[in-house]
């Protein structure tokens, strides 16, 4: 039956591989919406726009057309037809996505599309950043990863094969730019399970959180 499972916490929480593999476990669609953000980012940049320009990075995010698939094992996502999932982990797009996805035009584009996608798969496990509080917050499940700021750098300098300072320092920039920007902070949902994840392997975190849906 109908089931959304709303994941939220910072980058290196273990988020996306819990996600994917709880999805995979309960049948379910599975959807990055930082992959969204990304796609969108990587758009602007390729069309030569400026990211800290508003108004122009509204207009690309309008005009741009993602393709979203939702399947946990083979997750994909394209603009304008064009397959982006390595290039939306480069360096060039990580180093934007902030600035774009702090556009207000941006997140209200991409919540209406992100909540199309969820009514259409009926169970689905969505990760992100504002996924209980604002996205999904009638989420039959909300959760928030946390691991510590080295446990967090550590997995995403392993995952993104960059250097492990580089990536801390990343990291720190992004968490604090976005928990602090003025427009729609990503705050976690009141009522979102809390699960530090700096001591647990990925399988441990998704039984817990079988648990909890069984519960
Ligand atoms: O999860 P990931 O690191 O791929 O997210 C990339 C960026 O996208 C985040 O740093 C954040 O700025 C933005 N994001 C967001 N809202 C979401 C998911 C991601 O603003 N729901």
């Amino acid at each position: 039956g109908r089931c959304v499972v709303a994941v939220d916490g910072p980058s290196g929480s273990g988020k996306s591989t819990v996600s994917r593999r709880l999805a995979s476990q309960i049948d379910a669609r599975y959807l990055d919406t930082g992959a969204m953000y990304r796609a969108i980012t990587w758009a602007v940049l390729r069309s030569g726009v400026d990211p800290q320009d508003q108004g122009a990075v509204a207009k690309v995010a309008g005009e741009i057309e993602l393709q979203i698939g939702v399947d946990p094992q083979t997750p994909h996502i394209s603009a304008d037809g064009v397959a982006v999932d390595r290039e939306i982990r480069g360096p060039e797009v990580t180093a934007a996505v902030s600035a774009v996805s702090a556009v207000p035009a941006v997140r209200e584009l991409l919540v209406t599309r992100q909540r199309e996608i969820i009514a259409e798969a009926g169970r689905i496990v969505v990760e992100g950043r504002d996924i209980g509080s604002v996205v999904a917050p009638d989420a039959d499940l909300k959760v928030y990863l946390t691991a510590s700021a080295d446990a967090r750098a550590q997995r995403r300098s392993t995952e993104y094969a960059v250097d492990l300072l580089v990536t801390a320092a990343d990291l720190a920039r992004r968490d604090k730019f976005d928990s602090t920007r003025a427009a729609d902070p990503l705050t976690q949902a009141a009522d979102a399970v809390v699960l530090d994840t700096t001591e647990l392997g990925i399988d441990e975190v998704v039984t817990q959180l079988r648990t909890l849906l069984d519960g």
